[in-house]
């Protein structure tokens, strides 16, 4: 037997067969190439075949989907034959001696940059196009290698590090365990796995990769434990133990239904984090009260372009219609830092944490920012919908944003398109600064809703990427709950409503603290809701307080 240990950041004991992620190769390759006349040849019958490729697919799409949807790829075909963009990858190719896939790729930023500065938001649109057409070309010449892998049911997902968007493409009825070399216990993939109730242990070190699919293991999320062939004694105690939490689980079922109130009468919000459609059933049958925090940026992930604005007004339509008049609140898109896409083409950063994600990639990308803020809207008239802000550090970020919305929202009315106007307008207080500032922040907004996992890696300048930190992590630093209350003091002085909808909200040792502070709302991986329930139920705010007096 062979013991692995790294960090359980979801509880539960799985015992199944291991089996290795495959990963495509995203890198693009960039070598001198000896003969000029074969790369140019290479170029040509690449553009030959994706042009091909576009006209059987806008065929499949006229007879599955419809016209409007079809032509998209009528135009990339049309793109393709564009010879000013052809011309600048073949004199790249000669006189740069170059390979085709990185000639492609330099000519992709060129063009996409010039499109994305252009004032016409027809014309910036074009930009998602020109990186569109570039990765099918660069997907043909480096040859298709699926990351598919076939699964079973019961595995156990083994990599070095999974991103979210890995994560998520995963056939979720099958995995039942995620296992990783690498990976800190505050990342997004960690957050993922809570999110879809998976058991998971991160970082156990490099030994993992040493393993070959088909071995079997017991993977303890609690104790951080993986068994690699384990012994008989091992295996009769982990069964135990398996039978032990399946009965807990079964026990909080009775919490159903029940209202999150504290004996002596102090009720909160429970709400669901989530970030896909695929969770809905869970934040139902978990008894969410509304859901305190999608994750919108998913949608954007693991996929080629950009999604449309259509497409997104469908999802967010299905979330709203789905949690009917509960509250449903969409953080507009976060991404960057470890939550990528490669069609955004972001320039590689020294520390992505501290660069250009979020608000600040919406800020500066209008072509962007507004396709979502429109969906979002459209969408608000299926439900009860809030609209939330990432990573907000100042009053200027937040003046423009609302700038934008109001734009956004005047453009709607113009066209008689409807949506609510009483859609509530909040920020995520995930910067030092924006917990600091937050007595100028509440009367512009409606609520703030605290992400701890981020307030915490700039307040304690600790990269919550960096598994080497783990050891560092001190998740109830005082610096860090004396934000958030001068966060909840701030609000309520200005009669707005405040939740925690980052993973400190389910720390069962802190819940006292936070009903305490009068936080509102605690929005949480769905799996944590019962649990949750079941502690401020047995909390007494009054009898506690007594005995510290
Ligand atoms: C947070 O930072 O606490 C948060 C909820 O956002 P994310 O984890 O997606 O960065
Ligand atoms: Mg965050």
């Amino acid at each position: 037997m062979i013991t692995l240990s790294g960090k359980g950041v979801y509880g539960g004991i799985v015992i199944g067969r291991l089996c290795f992620y495959k990963r495509e190769n995203n890198e693009i390759p960039k070598y001198t190439v000896k003969n000029v006349e074969n790369e140019l040849i290479r170029f040509e019958s690449t553009l030959k075949k994706a042009i091909s490729d576009l006209k059987n697919l806008y065929k499949t799409a006229l007879k599955e989907i419809d016209k409007e949807s079809a032509a998209i790829f009528e135009i990339h075909g049309m793109m393709l034959e564009d010879e000013d963009f052809n011309n600048e990858i073949i004199d790249t190719i000669k006189h740069e001696r170059i390979n085709a896939e990185y000639a492609i790729f330099s000519a992709s930023v060129k063009f996409s940059n010039m499109f994305e500065s252009m004032d016409d938001s027809y014309m910036q649109a074009r930009g998602a196009d020109i990186r569109d057409i570039s990765n099918r070309l660069i997907s043909i010449l480096l040859g298709k290698s699926s990351k598919d892998i076939s699964l079973e049911q019961g595995d156990i997902i083994c990599a070095d590090d999974l991103t979210p968007s890995e994560a998520m493409s995963l056939d979720r009825g099958k995995v039942s365990a995620f296992v990783t070399s690498a990976g800190s216990a505050s990342s997004h993939t960690a957050i993922l796995a809570k999110s879809m109730g998976i058991p998971a242990v991160i970082g156990v070190g490099d030994d993992l990769m040493t393993l070959t699919d088909g071995a079997e293991a017991i993977v303890d999320g609690f104790s951080g434990k993986v068994y690699i062939s384990p012994d008989a004694e091992t295996s009769a105690r982990m069964k135990d133990k398996r039978n032990a939490d399946l009965q807990r689980k079964a026990l909080l079922e009775e919490y159903k239904g029940l209202e999150n109130i504290t004996l002596d009468g102090k009720r909160i919000e429970l709400f669901a984090n989530i970030q896909c459609l695929q969770e809905l059933p869970s934040v139902t049958s978990n008894d969410a009260g509304g859901i305190g925090l999608f994750r919108s940026e998913f949608l954007y992930m693991d996929r080629k372009d950009f999604p449309t604005e259509d497409e997104q007004y469908e999802v967010y339509k299905k979330v709203l219609s789905h949690m009917e008049s509960k509250k449903v609140i969409i953080r507009t898109l976060d991404i960057g830092a470890d939550k990528q896409a490669d069609y955004f083409m972001l320039d590689k950063e020294e520390n992505p944490a501290l660069g250009l994600r979020a608000i600040r990639i919406c800020l500066t990308r209008p072509d962007i920012f507004r396709p979502q803020l429109r969906a979002l809207l459209r969408a608000s008239v299926h439900g009860n919908l809030g609209i939330m802000f990432p990573m907000i550090s100042s009053v200027s970020e937040l003046k423009k944003t609302l700038t934008i919305v109001d734009d956004v929202k005047r453009e709607l009315t113009a066209k008689g398109i409807p949506f609510c106007t009483a859609t509530e307008l909040g920020i995520m207080i995930e910067t030092p600064a924006a917990a600091i500032i937050s007595d100028i922040l509440a009367p512009l907004v409606d609520f703030f809703s605290i992400g701890t996992n981020d307030l915490t890696q700039y307040t304690l300048a600790l990269d919550r990427q960096n598994r080497l930190l783990d050891r560092f992590f001190e998740p109830h630093h005082e610096a860090v709950l004396r934000l958030i209350e001068l966060t909840v003091n701030n609000a309520h002085a200005h009669g707005k409503w405040v939740g925690i909808c980052g993973e400190l909200g389910a720390d069962v040792e802190l819940t006292e603290r936070f009903l305490r502070m009068g936080i509102d709302e605690l929005s949480v991986s769905p799996s944590f809701i019962l649990p949750l329930r079941d502690k401020i139920r047995k909390t007494n705010l009054q009898k506690e307080k007594g005995i510290r007096k």
